[in-house]
């Protein structure tokens, strides 16, 4: 079986800025590039789960996400397939949830296409949602500081379920390879 890493991007790989559609604002966070490399070359498969209610809620098109991925991988040097899949959840968040994080669908689907052990991937993420997805989907989870300021609740949830709190993406990795 495979071990999989289902990484969040706003807050995460890249800054959270609120309904992103524009490429040209994006910046990475920083080492995050080299952090997918290695966690690649660890033998994770790597996929990118984000909610984009902005799309849901008409803000701006599904296009405008896939370029704003794009630009993101192109900032980071990283092939157009470097993720196994890209998972966006679209819905308007009072849409009855199908794929919106906390909703595990997407990881379990994820697990059965590509043969992942649960037991042995994470969710990464820097919000309440993230963590609540891994613990939906029985995996292991991670919450970054690089995202918007959370409460004390967050970190509680998470510690209290065994998910690391990290500074960074970097310090995730470091911790894989030490594992
Ligand atoms: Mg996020």
């Amino acid at each position: 079986m495979n071990r999989g890493l289902f990484l969040d991007r706003d807050g995460t790989l890249i800054p959270d800025y609120d309904y992103l559609d524009d490429p040209e604002l994006i910046e990475i966070v920083p080492g995050v590039s080299d952090a997918l490399r290695s966690a690649s070359a660890l033998g994770y498969s790597l996929f990118l789960f984000s909610n984009q209610s902005g799309v849901g809620r008409g803000f701006f098109s599904l296009e405008t996400v896939h370029a704003c991925n794009q630009r993101m991988l192109d900032l980071m040097n990283l092939p157009k397939d470097f993720f196994i899949e890209i998972c966006l959840a679209t819905e308007h968040p009072d849409e009855e949830p199908v794929y919106r994080k906390p909703s595990p669908r997407f990881i379990l689907e994820m697990a059965a296409k590509h043969d992942l052990d649960l037991n042995l991937s994470y969710m990464v993420g820097d919000k309440m949602s993230d963590l609540e997805t891994a613990a939906n989907a029985g995996t292991g989870g991670a919450l970054v500081k690089t995202g918007k300021p959370f409460s004390e609740e967050v970190c509680s949830y998470a510690k209290e379920r065994g998910m690391g709190v990290f500074d960074d993406f970097v310090s995730f990795v470091d911790k894989l390879k030490a594992l």
